[in-house]
């Protein structure tokens, strides 16, 4: 072979905030910090004090390759960190605040983290979990001296302080270098840059550990207009928190792009997210089904118009399917589009993104609305196709369904620390343990998780598919199927149903609701009403705890 003769330079993340320092280095990062008022900076300021952040842990002994975690909110602190910590070469945890104490101490045990940056309102918290995290050598609460909090913390450091004494003036008095003067150190773009565990609905969370380079790739991928098409023209409130697969990886995309950025630090309920895209004229906003449910049902409560309040263009979403009635919202309420994606922890996450045709265009709002049902197309560097159980491939006709396997350079090739084993195949592919269709055009459609299918009389019926045809039901708020045990039939599906509050429905005019918008035989037996449904700590139906609590239900037909 002849090798070309390019030059071999690494990808780093050091260099997308480099990048946007040079040529984005007034477009804005706009944060609602935990201490109340809103912050702003630019991708400058960013670069700054990411160098100072990376030239305090030097001082603090932190050596490449350590771990150092995060508790915290979309924020500017946060992406200084997300710069700092893996531009010097260590490892930035990001650990999911909602997941249950015992699984956050896992998680902090198990990456073995050297140092904990903390938002203010995760004091309580960690005063209770300190001391089971031995591998801790510091607490770092991110904010300022005026806003230190009285608390027992072993070793608690102010982050203003920390970094602040890595100023021009400050320097560490040593060698002379001082945070501003930094230079990002060079090495090899395989290093690892990120840690993110999955929220685990069975067994123990598992660590997906990123690289430089797969981070980079996967921000050129959500950069390129068939990708999420970030952009220097857009305003990407990120509502997808950053513990969360990187917030989606948009801090990157978002220095890669010049795009600016609003954080909505913790408030994610429908009041202020919306406020947030009013004043800071967002027109791109990312996040799970579960938040712009909370949106629209504050829309509706204090009916707005955000069509002519707002400058939405774009609605991604992703996490969880989004459901057809959600997005014909989107289209009708706020003239906005919705990116239905698809992707997962273990891949970055991106792996679809349903964007439409030159075919498609033309077409009405309803037949639209059926090809956004799909979660898209593979964005190139994932590599995909649908197996049935013996492994053999099924045909694209977007009616085959089978296990989903993918491959590309940000898909993981194992588990952090991981004594299971392996995750891969022979020929290199992941099993995502999802259940999909693929159409003629590549568009594909998760039918199911693998292990929420409802298997009635040898056929397969789509749980997702019944839930996002529920929804669309003006009295439902949410709703969710599961498969019940059934003499005859193996399994048959149970709809489980919150309304609108204050709104009337029966099982009845559900069920005939359901009639003619999905196949016959695949109405649910019957439907169960209840107040609120569990979600897992990323926002997601928790079936397994739904098929706990109806294990002792038995249906009318069985
Ligand atoms: P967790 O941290 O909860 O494990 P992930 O974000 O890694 O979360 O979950 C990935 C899974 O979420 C996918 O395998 C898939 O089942 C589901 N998922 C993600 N996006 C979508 C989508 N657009 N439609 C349906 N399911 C989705």
């Amino acid at each position: 072979m002849l090798t070309g003769l390019m030059q071999d330079r690494p990808l780093l993340i050091s260099s997308l905030i480099e990048h946007a320092a040079n040529c984005h280095p007034h477009a804005e990062i706009v944060s609602r910090t935990s201490e109340g008022p809103i912050h702003r900076c630019t991708y400058a300021d960013i670069q700054r004090r990411a160098k100072q952040v990376a030239r305090a842990l030097t001082v603090l002994g932190v050596q490449p390759g350590d771990r150092i975690a995060t508790l915290a909110w979309n924020g500017y602190r946060h992406m200084e960190l997300y710069y700092g910590v893996s531009g010097m070469g260590a490892v930035l945890h990001t650990i999911n605040p909602r997941l249950f104490p015992e699984q956050i101490e896992y998680i902090a045990n198990h990456a073995e983290d050297q140092y904990l940056f903390f938002d203010l309102g995760f004091v309580p918290l960690l005063e209770k979990l300190a001391g089971s995290m031995p591998t801790v050598r510091g607490f770092v609460v991110m904010t300022d001296r005026e806003h230190l909090p009285e608390c027992s913390l072993p070793g608690l450091l102010c982050y203003e302080d920390l970094i602040g004494a890595q100023g021009s003036e400050g320097g560490d008095g040593g060698d002379g270098e001082d945070g501003e003067h930094y230079e990002w150190p060079q090495f090899a773009e395989t290093t690892a840059s990120s840690l993110c565990y999955t929220s685990g609905t069975t067994g123990n969370p598992k660590g997906v550990l990123y690289s430089h380079r797969s981070s980079v790739l996967h921000s050129w991928a959500a950069c390129s207009v068939d990708g999420l098409a970030l952009g220097s023209s857009e305003t990407a409130l990120l509502v997808v928190p950053m513990f969360h697969v990187n917030a989606w990886g948009m801090p990157y995309a978002g220095a890669m792009s010049g795009a600016r950025l609003v954080m909505p630090g913790p408030a994610l309920d429908g009041k202020s997210v919306y406020e947030l895209m009013r004043d800071e004229k967002v027109t791109l906003a990312l996040g799970v089904p579960t938040v712009w449910l909370m949106l629209l049902q504050y829309v509706d409560t204090v009916g707005l118009t955000p069509r002519d309040e707002l400058c939405l263009r774009r609605v991604v979403i992703g996490g969880a399917s989004a459901p057809r009635a959600m997005s014909e919202r989107f289209a009708t309420s706020f003239g906005a589009f919705v990116v239905h994606a698809w992707g997962m922890t273990e891949m970055s996450p991106l792996g679809t993104v349903c964007n439409l045709l030159p075919k498609h265009q033309g077409d009405t709002l309803e037949k639209r609305l059926a090809v956004q049902e799909k979660q898209g197309r593979a964005v190139y560097g994932v590599d995909m196709k649908i197996v049935d159980d013996d492994g053999a491939r099924l045909a694209q006709d977007g009616r085959s369904a089978g296990h989903l396997l993918v491959r590309g350079p940000w898909i993981t090739s194992g588990y952090y620390r991981d004594e299971s084993g392996g995750t891969i195949d022979g020929d290199g592919f992941f099993d995502t343990g999802d259940v999909a269709t693929i159409d003629a055009d590549g568009y594909m459609q998760i039918t199911d998780r693998s292990k929420d299918v409802i298997k009635s009389g040898g056929e397969w019926i789509s749980s997702i598919a019944l839930e996002n045809a529920a929804i669309g039901h003006p009295a439902v708020a949410e709703a969710a199927v599961i498969g019940v045990a059934h003499a005859k039939w193996q399994e048959r599906p149970l709809l489980i149903v919150v309304r609108k509050r204050g709104q009337e429905l029966t099982r009845e005019s559900m069920l005939q609701f359901l009639q003619g918008r999905v196949a016959n035989w695949w109405l649910p037996d019957d439907v169960a009403f209840v107040d609120q449904l569990p979600h897992t700590a990323t926002g997601k139906l928790q079936k397994m705890k739904l098929r706990e609590m109806f294990e002792d239900y038995r249906l009318p037909t069985a």
